[in-house]
């Protein structure tokens, strides 16, 4: 049995009933399903199966009634028709890219990503004669001037990781179907309650759903978004045949994360924001970046694609490394961590974690300064955060 929750009802209600299936126990609780197989009926019945003649679940490495409900729950979420389970997030982001190429193809990313995103991009899809030419992302211009006639995929983080540059999802989906080519968006920043890339012309989106979607640091888990068609011709097989799959327990934890995103986000949002207002302007503070501050140098831009500024901000400590390294262990409420999206707040230094592959001209490149931390909003009390934070500044 399967609730099908109305069209018109909003996120926070799809978020609680959607994609719900329930067994012959009829459980309140979505079950979870810790099974490899299904048994079949009869051989014909198990032919058919196997032929896809007939709906029903194969093999967990493909189909399982939690993963199902998962899957469901995102795509209502979305507003779009299909779904697909990884076990991380940089499964969805490998998978989202390779399905959609082949040898000799060429790819169009922004440089400024998620350290193994860049890597995948970079270091592994040339290796098998997919080249990729990397434009700053604000760069209209340059989306274009990389354009190759053998180009079938352009890639894009916004809000970017860690300096929270926004880039305008329309305007590259336009872009690149003019080459002929799909947008790719990885929301991760953004989460599907504050940007819906695909309505503003995005292909595939993808979520680390490690990220708020679990949002109390316990698993990994990731997605893929688009239309039926799109989905079924570019990754159906792919997921299917190497087999990225999302654990049925992590989907489980997943799909109680949904239950509670809207609540979560909005609360890590106020912090963010109340964050960044006791911040901004401070001494030991070069300059700070929230895409909610009417100050971002892209706030056009978000105004048009975001409905709220994310639940992270960037601020370059005076100092560089020592500086930001001496604030960091000042701190003793929020976590040093390369996470985020936790309930938990949390801060990292890019420079020696999550970018410590590039070259300091690559980071300088990106704005990555030195003294460069991005903090993540947890759900505490803002006054706690903000104490704990303006203490450790007065240790820099
Ligand atoms: C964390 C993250 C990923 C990778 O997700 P995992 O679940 O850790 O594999 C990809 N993109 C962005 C923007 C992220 O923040």
């Amino acid at each position: 049995m399967s609730d099908a929750p109305k069209k018109t009802y909003h996120p926070e209600t799809r978020l609680v009933h959607a994609g719900t299936l329930r067994s012959q126990f009829n459980e309140m609780s979505e079950a979870i399903f810790l099974t490899q197989g299904y048994k079949y009926e009869s051989a014909e019945d198990c032919e058919l199966r196997f032929s896809g003649k007939i709906p029903g679940y194969v093999y967990s490495r493909y189909s399982n009634p939690i993963m199902d409900m998962f899957e469901k729950r995102m795509a209502a979420l979305e507003g779009c028709e299909a779904a697909r389970s990884t076990a991380t997030g940089m499964a969805a982001v490998t998978t989202a890219l390779m399905g959609l190429v082949k040898a000799g193809d060429h790819v169009v990313a922004a440089k400024a990503l998620f350290g193994s995103c860049r890597w995948v991009i970079e270091d592994w899809l040339p290796r098998f004669g997919v080249p990729c030419t990397l434009v700053d992302g604000k760069d209209l211009d340059a989306w274009k001037k990389a354009v190759t006639k053998n180009t079938k995929a352009f890639f894009m983080e916004t809000p970017t990781n860690p300096t929270l540059e926004v880039y305008d999802i329309q305007a590259v989906a336009d872009i690149a179907h003019e080459a002929g080519a799909k947008l790719v968006v990885d929301n991760v920043f953004a989460t599907p309650l504050f940007q819906s890339p695909l309505t503003l012309g995005a292909d595939v989106v993808v979520y680390s759903a490690t990220k708020h979607i679990d949002g109390q640091g316990r698993v990994l888990g990731g997605v893929i978004l688009g239309s039926e068609k799109l989905i079924t011709d570019n990754y159906q097989q792919v997921l299917r045949q190497t087999g990225p799959s999302l654990s049925p327990f992590n989907a489980w934890v997943l799909l109680k994360g949904l239950e509670t995103l809207p609540v979560r986000v909005q609360r890590q949002t106020e912090n963010a924001t109340a964050v960044s207002n006791a911040l901004a302007g401070h001494a030991k503070i070069n300059s700070l970046i929230y895409p909610g501050r009417p100050d971002h140098p892209q706030a056009a831009i978000i105004k048009k694609q975001m409905t709220a500024g994310s639940t992270l901000c960037a601020f370059e400590i005076k100092g560089g490394k020592e500086g930001a390294f001496r604030f960091l262990n000042g701190l003793s409420l929020i976590g040093i961590t390369n996470n985020l999206g936790d309930a938990k707040s949390l801060i990292t230094h890019p420079m020696t974690t999550t970018h410590q592959r590039l070259t300091p001209e690559q980071r300088a490149e990106l704005g990555i300064g030195d003294g460069l931390v991005r903090f993540s909003a947890g759900l505490e009390h803002a006054d706690d955060l903000i104490e704990d934070l303006l203490t450790a500044l007065d240790k820099v």
